[in-house]
């Protein structure tokens, strides 16, 4: 893979890069589009990565569907598709215990013990490998992409990181590879994460932030089925709890929920 990039750039052409784990839908192809506008190379990688998941079941029921992603990148145009084995990819190697920082410490970080130390170390081996000149990265996983832009510019890797937008369904439904996973009940539910995100985006710099907390409260027990792990306020750039607007003119609110079978993610920016 290394080669393929090296022999890309001495001919002239850029790499993006796209690192997934599969199961491939319009937010990944956004992301390869993306990197498309700037680079005349583009590669995708697919890896269900053991290391970031905390959880057996999650890892054990992650959906895997590489002939039917491969198509979909042949037809998106992407250039490449990296797809290693766990034991090729991590020959030989010793994970890192990485100095992750406050960004780790809230939000995701409490609730998946040892996930962002696994994403950041394979994001290493993926990078080793595919040696690219910019990797993108989806806002979806905010925390995720925060931790990695931060990572990269304290370890001085040579890329540049891009976020990218979160796509989502007609009715608001961060699209995810998990999303799969939902039964047709659990399916609408699900809405209720990004609902309880508007209203915080409504009423965000007009309301105290523990008001506006309390109206996302009322508006999740409409789902009481819907099992919360965390909402809340946060710095738009260090992702530090907030309970007060101060004179930010831009934040982020953050949710996290057991729906059904999964556990679902999202987050919507706040401007003033
Ligand atoms: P995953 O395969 O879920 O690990 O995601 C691979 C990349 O795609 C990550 O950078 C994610 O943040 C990004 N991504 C996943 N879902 C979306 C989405 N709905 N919109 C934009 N990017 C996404």
């Amino acid at each position: 893979m290394a080669e393929w990039s090296a022999r890309s750039r001495r001919e002239g052409r850029s790499v993006g890069f796209v690192p997934t784990m599969g199961a491939l839908h319009e937010g990944h192809l956004a992301l390869v589009a993306e990197a498309r506008r700037s680079h005349p190379s583009v590669v995708c990688s697919i890896f269900v990565n053991p290391l970031q998941f905390n959880n057996l079941n999650d890892l054990e029921h992650y959906p895997r569907q590489l002939e039917a992603d491969r198509a979909l990148l042949l037809k998106t145009g992407c250039d490449a598709l990296f797809a290693p084995q766990a034991d090729g990819l991590f020959a030989g190697f010793v994970p890192t215990t990485y100095s992750l920082g406050a960004i780790a410490s809230h939000w995701e970080g409490p609730s998946r013990p040892g996930h962002f130390q696994g994403v950041v170390n394979v994001v290493e081996r993926l990078f080793h490998y595919v040696r690219p000149d910019a990797a993108y990265f989806g806002e979806k996983d905010r925390q995720q992409l925060t931790l990695i832009r931060h990572i990269a510019e304290q370890e001085r890797w040579p890329v540049r990181i891009v976020p990218c937008p979160t796509v989502r369904e007609a009715d608001g439904l961060a699209m995810s590879s998990r999303n799969a996973r939902l039964n047709a009940k659990d399916r609408q539910k699900a809405t209720i994460l990004y609902r309880a995100l508007t209203v915080a985006r409504e009423l965000g710099f007009q309301h105290p932030i523990p008001a506006v907390e309390q109206a996302v409260a009322a508006t999740l027990a409409q789902e009481p089925d819907v099992v919360l792990d965390y909402f809340g306020i946060a710095d738009h750039d260090t992702l530090e709890p907030l309970t007060q607007w101060g004179d930010r003119s831009m934040a982020v609110a953050l949710i996290a929920a057991q729906v059904g079978p999964v556990r679902l993610i999202d987050n919507l920016t706040l401007v003033r």
